[in-house]
């Protein structure tokens, strides 16, 4: 039923730890400002440790085969976070070390590591680059400075160019820039500097996102006590749509959403995962995995979001293994489904019907009915959507309102 090899994974490391964290962000991380030094320097090390023996019981678990029998490969691996450039070149290593023992890793994996400005110098940098790591996603946010005040980010624009700069002195050639939009107080004229400012060390590849309010996080509380406001919808749509007009200028090319880059060769392998519901296996506090049963059923699990539990886990249990799962559920047919719709039609080449057939065993409209076709094909009339080359996809227009036509597969 799967369409592709069966024995490539990707592999997802969380690392919990941030110098400080940012009012807007609800990723798990421990503030590294609320630790002294010693204490941040004995955490650390407790967690690679811990999150070695995490490695290397998923490897025992999964690294041999996968459900059909091949050997598994783990073709792409992520540092998130957190902030992983704030572990050490040696810790790192040691990380690696656990995963390539445990999984036979591609010779041409993609390994890539999220860094903040102001925690890699050009030392560690080139560092990660001996390790192996091909692929850096700076988290820039904006380079303008107030903006970056008002998102609490530790950084200013110099530091982001010279982290470039040294990520390209290190021998990096597959370098991406996240930036943020619809940020209170963010002018359109701003955004549209960022975006400049942001082209000229010349990235591969260059992420975008809209501000989200995410519940639980002092901008969600600012918000709803009326100390910040929302950026208007039509705002926030003429600035997504203004990125998408200079990055193409640029040369780049939208193959999500919020997510472009210069070239087929730089489009992440590892979202795109994400965005295929492929497999891939989860390391760390908060992580998540998703991996397909022998039935052909997704089946999700994710670790406790805590390093306090993840650590007194790992380290009461030893290889014990499975310490770090909180939740594991099991996916039903339409839910996999629905989540390959989801996610597939985020990617701007959409859903191949044959690769949908060949994954759930049924044509996509089958599964669907005829009314959900027809109210899909008066999509594709009023240009929100087409179907072409046996794939189904959102056009610019569409992304604008994706939430209404995924809508229509849930
Ligand atoms: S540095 Fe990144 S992960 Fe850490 S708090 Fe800020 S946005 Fe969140």
């Amino acid at each position: 039923m799967h369409d592709k090899q069966m024995g490539e994974t990707g592999i997802y490391i969380h690392i919990p730890f941030c110098l400080r964290k940012c009012p807007y962000c609800d990723f798990y991380s421990v503030a590294e400002t609320q630790l002294g030094k010693t204490e941040s320097a004995s955490l650390k090390s407790r967690f690679v440790t811990a999150l070695c023996r995490e490695t290397e019981a998923a490897g025992r678990k999964y690294g041999r085969a996968s459900r059909n029998g091949e050997e598994r490969q783990a073709d792409t691996i992520y540092f998130g976070g957190g902030t992983p450039s704030l572990l050490s070149s040696d810790e790192m290593g040691d990380i690696l070390t656990a995963v390539r023992k445990s999984f036979s890793v591609a010779d041409d994996a993609e390994i890539s590591i999220e860094c903040n400005p102001v925690t890699a110098s050009g030392e560690k940098l080139k560092a990660f680059r001996e390790l192996g790591i091909n692929r850096l996603s700076i988290g820039a946010q904006s380079f303008d400075d107030n903006v970056l005040r008002t998102l609490g980010r530790l950084h200013n624009p110099a530091d982001i160019t010279r982290t470039v700069e040294e990520a390209q002195k290190a021998g990096f050639d597959n370098i991406s820039l996240d930036l943020m939009f619809a940020i209170p107080g963010q002018t359109e004229k701003s955004w549209e500097q960022t975006l400049r400012k942001a082209l000229e060390p010349e990235p591969q590849h260059i992420s975008f996102y809209s501000l989200e309010f995410m519940e639980g996080t002092p901008f969600a509380d600012r918000l709803e006590k009326g100390r910040m406001r929302e950026t208007d919808a039509e705002a926030d749509r003429r600035m997504y749509e203004r990125c998408l007009e200079i990055l193409t200028e640029a040369g780049f090319n939208q193959y999500e959403i919020s997510n472009a880059s210069k070239g087929e060769e730089y489009i992440c392998r590892h979202n795109m995962k994400y965005w295929s519901l492929e497999e891939y296996l989860g390391f760390g506090p908060s992580a998540h995995s998703y991996m397909i049963g022998a039935d052909g059923r997704g089946q999700r699990t994710s670790n406790m979001n805590s390093l306090e539990r993840y650590l007194i886990g790992w380290e009461k249990s030893g290889a014990a293994g499975e310490s770090a799962v909180e939740t594991f559920t099991e996916n039903s047919l339409s839910e996999d489904v629905c989540e390959y719709i989801f996610t597939g039609l985020r990617k701007n080449k959409g859903i191949n019907l044959r690769r949908f057939r060949n994954r759930f065993g049924k044509d996509l409209w089958e599964f669907y009915g005829r009314d959900v076709r027809k109210e899909f094909e008066d999509y594709v009339s009023a240009g929100f959507a087409s179907e072409s080359d046996g794939n189904i996809r959102l056009t610019v227009k569409g992304m604008n309102i994706s939430n209404r036509i995924m809508a229509l597969f849930v």
